[in-house]
């Protein structure tokens, strides 16, 4: 406490307790001051305050999401990634491909997986396979009669993922349809398979998110889940400067989500945000 204040300053009956103020947050401090002194003018004095830091953690933590750096990161990743062999053999095949970024992040499959388990997941569709990570996790975690309808159109990348899933003895879960996922999904549909799958995950083309949602909606049963990839799109979906068709395509995306009631939604902020809506 400070010990040379007038008490007209801080009258007594309202002497602040300095020690107990959050110090670590100099504008509450400042704040409160000014709320203790009122109108009263506190600059013609000079006060000493002996700022003491409190070993309380709840002053530390922040209560948003943190931003990892390399080191948090890989901290993260040391203390959680239980990444199986096979997983972690393609991921270091694809890091070589000039497309490696389109595969996602390691704890973003093991997330996954662990939502397929949650759910009691048996039908999961995927839109945007790429190299196969995502339905190689999901196929992983789904029980022996699972099954991921995988949607792509490159042949030369899906090849690299028949490789894994056949060496991880997956191939017979996964079904891998080479189209247009529109047409795969508008197929699902005609075949009267709304309302019969657990799980969607979709990460391909960005402008066409909105209709791969539409369908999806349609083909998940009600609690059954959609999982959205890349919607905070290296964080350019906040930039208004940048007006592209893709971060524009996210953008309506999000804003759309955020008022569809059908859903229940978070968005996630792991690895490029992933928004999870699950179907009412
Ligand atoms: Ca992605």
């Amino acid at each position: 406490m400070p010990t040379d204040l007038p008490e007209l300053l801080f009258p007594k009956k309202s002497q602040p307790d300095i020690e107990s103020f959050p110090c670590g947050l100099g504008k509450q401090l400042q704040l409160t001051i000014k709320q203790v002194c009122g109108s009263l003018p506190i600059t013609k004095h000079e006060i000493k305050l002996e700022l003491k830091v409190s070993k309380n953690p709840s002053l530390i933590m922040s209560n948003k999401s943190i931003g990892l750096d390399s080191k948090l990161y890989n901290y993260l990743l040391s203390v959680s990634l239980r990444e199986p062999e096979i997983l972690q053999q393609l991921r270091q095949e694809t890091a070589n491909h000039p497309y490696a970024n389109m595969q996602i992040a390691p704890e973003q499959g093991q997330f996954m997986a662990l939502l397929v388990q949650l759910l009691g997941a048996k039908k999961t569709i995927e839109v945007g396979t790429f190299t196969g990570y995502s339905a190689l996790a999901v196929a992983l975690a789904l029980p022996p009669n699972g099954q991921v309808i995988a949607c792509d159109v490159s042949a030369e990348f899906t090849a690299i993922a028949r490789r894994y899933w056949q060496l991880a003895g997956v191939d017979g879960k996964i079904d891998l349809r080479l189209a247009p996922a529109l047409e795969t999904l508008d197929e699902l549909l005609a075949n009267e398979l709304a309302g019969s799958f657990d799980f969607a995950f979709i990460d391909a083309d960005k402008e066409n998110y909105q209709a791969y949602y539409e369908r999806c909606l349609k083909l998940v049963r009600v609690g059954g889940l959609i999982a959205v990839d890349n919607v905070l799109w290296d964080g350019q979906v906040a930039d208004n400067n940048i007006q592209d068709s893709s971060t524009i395509s996210i953008r309506d995306f999000n804003y759309q989500l955020h008022n569809d009631r059908r859903v229940t939604i978070s968005l996630i902020p792991i690895a490029d945000g992933l928004t999870l809506a699950l179907k009412h």
